[in-house]
């Protein structure tokens, strides 16, 4: 046999080892039968013959070649047989491929094949047979098409994160036919995943589980729910826990168990009768559900002891427990309203203990946590909220304590706007920061970051924010008729929940009316992260405040992660450099390159750079070289009362 070099090469051997080798060496066991077959009718047509069979190499590997046969005679009256093949491997490949996959779509389970927006691009016969839809009806929609409303937004938030993250997801799901009719099926999607292009389309598998669905219904009710109430029972409780417990290892959001006790329920039994407690009961459970948001789970323990369990309180102790807190007392003045139990009003009071929980916890340690909590509640008089930790339990009382001191700051006049001086790179003042200080009767001076949120929280910073306008811009009209002092700029710092009030804008051009300042020379300071949150909203109340004569500069600019982009489109006038970059200039490499690309790109976008926490001259001097020439902090000056700060402007040699 003689071979060229591509055959050779195909056949994994080389030329001069081919030479007397019979071809059918190469043949695959399985395949010879073809071949001879071929072989005969080209000996008795002397026609070419062609066939698809596998050949084998030294190693063991086969490949699919298309093969043709021809017959010739040598000179000598020899027979030559000459074999042309190619190899079609990767077409049988594909082929099989497609005819598995043919096979595999036209299953007694519904099949739909959706593009990565979910919008169906292929159903099967066995789709419309189970849920109504012809082809053509589907083709084009969403799933959305079969959607029952018998699932949270929640849950479908949750099978695409599962879907993003594995690439499947499976699970039991309530839809609509076309007739109306909801039917549960057992659902499987599978990510169609392109080396190239990532995912490209979805897969959905389905079968119909309405029957066993409701036999396995009216069990599951029976094991997991309250005959009395209807509530979840412990059982169904310790699950949801256990489910919530491992969310918050992806969410990092706390949650809470709030564990309530009737007070006095004995009594009423006692003296009322069984059937008057069951009434109350029924009604507490119906107070409590009122109370809580989707998603929470209100359930009996038995006895008069509820539990609810409520999830995403916020991602630090801090939040959690003011949330918590807050969510508590919401529980127990639920019941300040008398029940009517057989025609007569019932006065009823609860005990609450709480225990937040994150990622570390177990079901046990929190049943336990909660319970100990809520004897603690009862302990201490009844009718209360208490905390597990003891250490929560005094942040708590803390803060309802500072709530309720900072309600009355306002009216007691306790507000003080200091103003911290910003300077050129001459030393001149070009303005100043307004900064709120709390002059409490006990505490002395309290910082803004020790109330600010809590006042954003409780909607305190409504009245505050507004007072600070009012105070900034009364300040900018006193200055505006002095010639040394008429030029300079006030910033405001403006908080994210006072920004968006649906009429911000209205109230800055009111308090600017009001005060007569020179719109000019007022400066809201918004952070990088409340302007991310909703950019278009962001930009239309900006646009509309810079219509007014305002400016606008970022504040903390670094600590957030805007792009360029977004950047780009936001009305500003200014970036100030993150305090916490500016701390640690010269010398650290990291630092210094923000520094410098944040000046950089106030630069290309046209946009002034100030630089806040500048407290040495080595830190100035470096800003300096590198293009930034504007500088707030103790070096220059600290924040100062009103009447400090005038006497630092009017005599200039006082400072820098
Ligand atoms: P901010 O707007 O980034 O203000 C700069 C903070 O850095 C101020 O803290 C200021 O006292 C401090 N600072 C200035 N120079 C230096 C320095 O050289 N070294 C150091 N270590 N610190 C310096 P302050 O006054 O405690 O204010 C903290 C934050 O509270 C402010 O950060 C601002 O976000 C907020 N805040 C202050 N006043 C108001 C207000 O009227 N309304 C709202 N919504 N927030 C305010
Ligand atoms: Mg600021
Ligand atoms: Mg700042």
């Amino acid at each position: 046999m003689e071979a060229n070099l591509t055959a050779a090469t195909l056949l994994g051997t080389a030329r001069n080892m081919l030479v007397k080798q019979p071809l059918t060496r190469f043949i695959f066991r399985e395949d010879q039968d073809i071949y001879y077959l071929k072989h005969n009718q080209l000996l008795a047509t002397c026609e070419a013959q062609e066939c698809n069979l596998r050949l084998v190499k030294p190693d063991g590997s086969f490949f699919w070649v298309h093969m043709t046969e021809i017959f010739t005679q040598a000179d000598d009256g020899v027979p030559v047989f000459r074999m042309v093949f190619s190899d079609i491997t990767e077409r049988m490949r594909t082929e099989d491929e497609l005819r598995i996959a043919a096979v595999a779509f036209s299953t007694q389970n519904g099949m739909v094949i959706t593009d990565t927006k979910g919008i169906i691009m292929r159903v099967n016969l066995a789709f419309t047979r189970l849920t109504g839809y012809m082809p053509a009806e589907a083709i084009g929609k969403t799933m959305s098409l079969l959607h029952s409303g018998r699932h949270s937004l929640l849950f479908y938030q949750r099978m695409w994160q599962k879907l993003n993250d594995d690439g499947h997801w499976q699970g039991e799901i309530w839809n609509r036919r076309k007739c109306g009719q909801i039917y549960a099926e057992m659902l499987s999607i599978t990510a169609v995943v392109s080396p190239e292009r990532g995912v490209t389309h979805y897969v959905g598998n389905f079968s119909d589980i309405t029957e066993n669905k409701e036999v396995e219904a009216e069990i599951h009710r029976l094991a997991y729910y309250d005959v009395l109430t209807s509530l979840p029972n412990r059982r169904l409780l310790q699950d949801r826990i256990g489910q919530a417990v491992t969310a918050t290892v992806r969410s990092g959001l706390f949650g809470a168990l709030f564990f309530i006790d009737i007070d006095h329920f004995k009594t009423l039994n006692d003296t009322r009768g069984h059937d008057t407690g069951d009434q109350l009961l029924i009604e507490v459970a119906q107070r409590l559900s009122a109370m809580v948001r989707d998603g929470d789970t209100v359930s009996r323990q038995g006895g008069d002891e509820f539990v609810v369990l409520m999830e995403n309180l916020g991602a630090s102790t801090h939040e959690a427990i003011a949330l918590a807190g807050r969510l508590g007392e919401k529980l127990r003045n639920a019941f300040e309203q008398p029940f009517t139990l057989k025609g007569n009003e019932y006065q009823c009071k609860i005990s609450i203990g709480v225990s937040l929980f994150n990622s570390g916890d177990t079901v046990e340690d929190l049943f336990k946590h909660a319970d100990l909590a809520l004897y603690q509640a009862k302990n201490a008089g009844r009718n209360l909220v208490r905390f597990f930790d003891p250490a929560m339990q005094a942040e708590l009382e803390q803060r309802s304590a500072l709530e309720i001191e900072l309600r009355k700051a306002l009216q007691r006049q306790q507000l003080r706007l200091y103003y911290q001086l910003q300077v050129n790179s001459n030393g001149c003042p070009i303005g100043v920061e307004a900064l709120l200080r709390w002059q409490h009767a006990q505490h002395g001076l309290v910082p803004p970051d020790d109330f600010i949120p809590l006042a954003e929280e409780t909607g305190l910073i409504f009245p505050i924010g507004l007072w600070v306008l009012e105070t900034a811009c009364a300040q900018l009209a006193v200055w505006g008729d002095d010639v040394r002092t008429c030029e300079l700029q006030i910033a405001v710092n403006v908080s994210a929940r006072q920004f968006r009030q649906a009429d911000f804008v209205a109230q800055v051009q009111q308090v600017l009316a009001v005060s007569g300042a020179n719109p000019a020379r007022l400066k809201l300071e918004l952070t990088e992260s409340m302007m991310l949150k909703d950019v278009a909203n962001t930009i239309e109340t900006m646009t509309a405040i810079k219509r007014l004569g305002v400016s606008f500069a970022m504040d903390d600019f670094g600590t957030g992660y805007s792009s360029l982009a977004y950047l780009a489109q936001l009305p500003l006038d200014q970036f100030k450099i993150d305090r916490s970059f500016v701390c640690n200039l010269p010398g650290n490499q990291n630092d210094e390159t923000i520094a410098h690309t944040i000046i950089g790109m106030g630069r290309g976008l046209s946009m002034d750079v100030i630089a806040e926490g500048v407290e040495t001259e080595a830190q100035r001097h470096f800003l300096e070289k590198h293009g930034c020439y504007a500088y707030q902090g103790y070096l220059i000056s600290r924040p100062l009362p009103i009447d400090e700060l005038e006497i630092l402007l009017l005599n200039p040699a006082g400072h820098h």
